[in-house]
């Protein structure tokens, strides 16, 4: 899971639940509504009609006594207004029942009243036929009418009161499920509070353990040491940058190792610079002193001291070769190597060579040349941009090494074209004993030697050729079949 949706899906678990708490308080609210909404709805109308008709009913009994009393038509009056209020009332109350011996009282209230009605209008009638006394009209009132109204508005009353029973029940249970809700929501909602807090610690110590450990590493690297690893333990963003911190450790450590090695390599530079330097004096008076007593002293001498000086003078000789190649090599490797570029005439070049090598060549019977073929394309050849001596010592070695390995009667051809890339070609072809395949490469290394090629070099002289091109921005390599002979090919940018 990426940290996006780690820290969305902390957010969203603490929404749901201050949803769900939010949810359950409104239902309760709506609940509680509900309650109080049924006691006013259920019961007040019955009080109200309970109330109602006990008025209407003491009412039409003063109008019974009005009329007892002698005015007929104000009781009748009376009795008839409230008759109507009455039924009104009772209609409604009847439209009303919800509790449980409502509608029996009120059928009772209703049958009764009937006969009220009836006796009264009963009465009313033998008013209007004879007027009797007025002792025997309370006599009616007090046997028959009287109780019968008694017996109504007890009834009247027991409803009245079963409704205010009910209306107080229900009241107690409306505060019962406001506590009910107040203590759920409160409940819910701890509940909740818990849930998220334990979701939020457990996901930010998710995101912030693994940062620590970043914050550790990044401090033991800024201190050195690049032998940190990270453990990759989640799949998220994280993850990917500890990975990717691993690697950039890794390729700290190797850049550390890089430049120690650099520096290894400059000061064993360093050393075999004033090394041979220190070597080149004393080497070049020991020649002169050989080369004067072979000039000189060797007459004097027996064979055997005569063979011995010849060995010391071959020896002095390749030491002295080997001390300027390694002082040559080691001062370009260092990048001290100077060159003086300018424009030179290909042409130059090999004529140059040609020159240097004509007295041994004819000694070794061995052809130099540059191929009749190229000898008229090479005077159209543009000029390439070089250090003349460099290049010159480069061609030197290369033709020496042929003369080398090339027999009696050898030819060296020395060739050049122009590649169309900007740079010229030059090479240096013998038809000597050749190279094989896997020595190719290797001998434009320092001190490689094909086996068992006597030469009597230092082995330095090709890796000196390869530094003083790549400082010429140009590459050289060998073609070469064994048995045949080999090609050795150099290239330098055309001067523009
Ligand atoms: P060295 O001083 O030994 O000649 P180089 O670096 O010039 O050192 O040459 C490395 C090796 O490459 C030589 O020792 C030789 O074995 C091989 N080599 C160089 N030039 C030729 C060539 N023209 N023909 C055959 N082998 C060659």
């Amino acid at each position: 899971m990426t940290l996006r949706k780690k820290i969305l899906l902390g957010y969203g678990v603490s929404f749901a639940l201050m949803g769900f708490v939010v949810s359950w308080g409104i239902i309760n609210l709506i609940s509680l509504g509900k309650t109080s909404n049924e006691i006013l709805q259920e019961n007040y109308k019955s009080i109200l009609s309970a109330h109602n008709m006990l008025n209407s009913l003491e009412r039409q009994d003063s109008a019974m006594l009005i009329t007892f009393l002698g005015d007929n038509k104000l009781g009748i009056t009376q009795f008839r207004e409230n008759d109507a209020n009455f039924l009104e009332w009772l209609t409604r109350a009847k439209g009303n029942i919800t509790i449980k011996g409502e509608s029996e009282l009120l059928y009772f209230i209703e049958t009764n009243y009937q006969s009220y009605r009836q006796l009264y209008s009963k009465i009313t009638e033998l008013k209007e036929i004879d007027t009797s006394s007025l002792a025997e009209s309370l006599n009616i009132y007090k046997n028959s009418v009287y109780p019968l109204f008694l017996q109504i508005r007890d009834k009247v009353t027991q409803l009245l009161k079963l409704n205010e029973k009910t209306m107080y029940e229900a009241s107690i249970k409306a505060e019962k499920v406001a506590v009910h809700a107040i203590l759920s929501t409160l409940f819910v909602a701890a509940l909740s509070f818990i849930i998220a807090l334990s979701f939020s610690l457990f996901i930010s110590e998710r995101i912030t353990n693994p940062i620590n450990k970043f914050i550790d590493a990044s401090r033991e690297v800024s201190s050195g040491n690049y032998e940190v690893e990270l453990p990759i333990q989640t799949h998220d963003e994280l993850g990917s940058l500890a990975e990717e911190f691993n690697k950039m450790a890794l390729q700290l450590k190797h850049y550390q190792k890089m430049s120690i090695n650099k520096e290894v390599e400059r000061m064993k530079n360093e050393f075999i610079m004033a090394l041979s330097h220190e070597l080149k004096t004393p080497l070049t008076s020991m020649g002169m002193s050989i080369d004067l007593l072979m000039e000189h002293g060797v007459h004097s001498l027996d064979k055997r001291d005569q063979e011995l000086l010849q060995v010391t003078y071959d020896e002095i000789h390749r030491m002295k070769t080997l001390v300027n190649d390694l002082l040559e090599l080691s001062k370009s490797e260092s990048g001290k190597i100077s060159l003086e570029f300018e424009r030179v005439p290909i042409n130059t070049l090999f004529e140059h060579v040609l020159t240097i090598f004509k007295g041994q060549s004819e000694i070794k019977h061995v052809t130099i040349t540059t191929l009749p073929q190229f000898a008229k394309e090479m005077k159209i050849l543009p000029n390439v941009r070089a250090d003349a001596n460099k290049i010159t010592w480069v061609l030197s070695n290369l033709i020496s090494n042929a003369l080398r390995y090339v027999g009696d009667g050898g030819i060296i051809e020395l060739m050049a074209a122009n590649r169309g890339d900007g740079n010229i070609n030059i090479s240096v072809r013998d038809n000597g004993p050749g190279i094989p395949n896997e020595y190719q490469t290797k001998i434009f290394q320092k001190f490689i030697q094909v086996k068992g090629q006597s030469s009597g070099g230092s082995g330095l002289g090709l890796a000196i050729c390869k530094e003083i091109i790549n400082a010429h921005s140009g590459t050289i390599w060998v073609e070469s079949e064994v048995g045949k002979g080999s090609v050795f090919t150099f290239t330098l940018p055309i001067y523009n």
